[in-house]
């Protein structure tokens, strides 16, 4: 999953986003409204934290851009400013979610899931798929009951690839999710996570689309799923 963060104060800059990589999360970082609007046009991001104080334009001017221009990206708002009207505001303009600092990282982890759940249009917390089952907020992953142990590259690999049974990730969408822009891409590095998960969860599990991407067979393509 990538997600950017929007946050001029160093220290909690630097907590968020080590505690989200040690997560398995890309996290881009940018200081200010402007970056943030540029990265945002340029890419595509699973979620953006949004700090409001910022210095120059404000993060709800930023983020009433956003909406303006049809951008659905799913902004969790973290702000210092904990009044009502503030948080409405915040919300009314188009967040998602409203985070007040002091947070805590738990908290901060268990929001995100839960919108990038609702992103991706399901209700339940776990992933389920031919057997094998993903659970984000733990991060544990089984398979027929038993439990297989991934590196956090291989489950970010696997959660994104079980976001959306069917569907083709290119090796550069799924780069994306694995990487930030200050983290050197090593050459065939999403190969060698799907070699690692094929070689764990069966080579069936993740199919190859030749010359375009991985998917996993939709659910109703065995029909062994409900
Ligand atoms: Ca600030």
């Amino acid at each position: 999953m990538r997600v950017l963060l929007v946050e001029d104060d160093r220290m909690i800059g630097q907590a968020v986003q080590t505690a989200l990589r040690q997560d398995g999360y890309a996290v881009d970082w940018v200081r200010d409204a402007e970056s943030a609007d540029t990265a945002l046009r340029a890419g595509r991001f699973d979620l953006a934290l949004l700090d409001l104080g910022l210095p120059g334009r404000d993060g709800v001017s930023l983020l009433r851009g956003l909406r303006a221009r049809g951008d659905a990206t799913p902004v969790l708002i973290v702000t210092a400013r904990d009044d009502v009207q503030d948080r409405v505001g915040g919300l009314d303009a188009g967040a998602d979610d409203y985070l007040v600092k002091p947070f805590d990282l738990d908290e901060l982890g268990a929001r995100m899931r839960a919108l990038l759940r609702r992103s991706a249009g399901r209700g339940a917390a776990v992933f389920e798929h031919r057997g094998v089952r993903v659970d984000p907020a733990t991060r544990e992953v089984t398979q027929d009951g038993k439990p297989v142990a991934l590196s956090p590259r291989e489950f970010a690999v696997l959660e994104a690839l079980m976001l959306r049974p069917g569907a083709v990730l290119s090796r550069s969408q799924l780069e994306d999710r694995l990487y930030g822009w200050d983290e050197p891409v090593e050459s065939n590095a999403v190969e060698v996570y799907i070699h690692g998960l094929r070689r764990k969860l069966g080579h069936d599990f993740i199919q190859n689309a030749r010359g375009v991407g991985y998917y996993l067979h939709k659910p109703d393509a065995r029909g062994d799923e409900a």
